[in-house]
């Protein structure tokens, strides 16, 4: 495969091999020093040892930061930035999933910045300016699924009461993406499945999303057929180049989309990650349905349009149909009941969900009543 360039909304270098790289891109940058995190897992993988001997033998000193796993968290943060400072890298290099670019995003922001990590809060009273050049990023996603390393923001909960934290500034945006299907190949099928229905959901509900945006709505449609032309094979065939790198580009483009908007799917979603630890790509999985059947009374053309990119029956329903189809194919299951999801904790669930900001922008307004149906829709147990 060829390795291509585009530069929206950063440099983003795609395609087989594009890792390989790296060692010239931060020597050319004059970067000699980086910081390289990465989650437990990926630093166990062959790739994440072999660039760590890559580097070093191009005359450069790789710092590894791999004391991450499950969503991420401030302290990770805060050991991140020592191991930084002590070491005095000079760059950031994130390979890994969402979480992974995240905390290297807030190590960025943090390396040369005072306080505390959460006075940059975004919307915080008081919010001190991200005002100072972060070191620079380089992200090399190995999953296909929240487009993060195209994302202007991180997302880091609080260690003791597990809020979740947005930090937005420009300044986040990687400066290079080095965006190679090859470092998907060993991702197992049911994260590759959980990760693909996030950068859909994304793709979808941005489309749908309140306001004008005609640049995020194209971007958001394209999104959605490279996910219906790439998602089953990737999950079925995981050595499928071309699939994975469908599925990588569908979910830079759902991160770029999004910047639009999100919707109510996203907000159930939430709420489920805060209650039961559910896999944020899941967790939009099994919500997606109910809030596209709550959703098609006031979007009937615009779902009708997805599911034409899809090559459904075009009207709202056929893409309904689909999406029911692709969930099947891939191993999601069909009802919140089946991954432990309970009447229970309904209450609460809708109380988290109702504060949570995707849902402003849905296309249809949801009331608590709506949140409580939308969950009992999706087959709580
Ligand atoms: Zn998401």
């Amino acid at each position: 495969m060829t390795i291509h360039e585009f530069c929206f909304p950063t440099t983003v270098r795609f395609g087989s091999g594009a890792r390989h790289e790296l060692p010239t891109a931060l020597s050319q940058r004059g970067w000699q020093r980086p910081l390289l995190v990465s989650d437990r897992q990926v630093a166990q993988l062959p790739f994440c040892q072999e660039m760590v001997t890559v580097l070093t033998a191009a005359g450069l000193k790789p710092i590894q930061f791999s004391d991450l796993g499950g969503n991420p968290v401030k302290s990770q943060v805060v050991a991140g930035v020592a191991t930084f400072q002590q070491q005095q890298a000079d760059s950031i290099v994130a390979l890994g999933g969402g979480a992974a670019l995240d905390v290297a995003k807030a190590i960025a922001l943090m390396a040369h910045h005072p306080g505390d990590l959460f006075d940059y809060e975004d919307g915080k009273p008081l919010v001190r300016p991200v005002d100072r050049p972060l070191p620079g990023l380089v992200a090399l996603p190995t999953t296909a699924g929240t487009g993060s390393e195209v994302g202007r923001s991180s997302v880091i909960a609080d260690d003791a009461t597990q809020a979740k934290k947005i930090i937005f500034s420009p300044r986040l945006l990687p400066a290079l993406i080095l965006a190679d299907p090859e470092l998907l190949v060993g991702l197992p099928p049911a994260i590759t499945a959980a990760t693909g229905m996030d950068a859909l959901t994304h793709c979808v509900e941005a489309y749908l999303a309140q306001g004008f945006h005609p640049m995020c709505d194209g971007i958001a449609v394209e999104g959605v057929r490279l996910v219906g032309r790439h998602l089953r094979r990737s999950v079925a065939q995981g050595d499928d180049l071309e699939a994975r790198g469908g599925m990588l580009a569908a979910a830079m483009m759902g991160g770029v989309a999004f910047q639009k908007g999100l919707g109510v799917t996203h907000s159930c979603a939430h709420a489920l990650s805060t209650v039961y630890d559910l896999h944020h790509g899941l967790a939009n999985a099994l919500m997606i349905t109910a809030a596209m059947e709550f959703n098609q009374v006031v979007v009937a053309e615009k779902l009708a349009t997805l599911a034409t990119a899809v090559g459904a029956t075009p009207t709202a329903a056929g893409f309904i149909d689909w999406l029911e189809a692709l969930k099947a194919d891939i191993g999601i299951p069909t009802q919140l009941g089946a991954v432990g999801v309970m009447a229970e904790q309904l209450e609460r669930l809708v109380a988290i969900a109702v504060t949570d900001g995707c849902h402003q922008l849905n296309p249809r307004s949801c009331t608590t009543d709506d949140l409580r149906a939308l969950y009992q829709a999706a087959g709580i147990g």
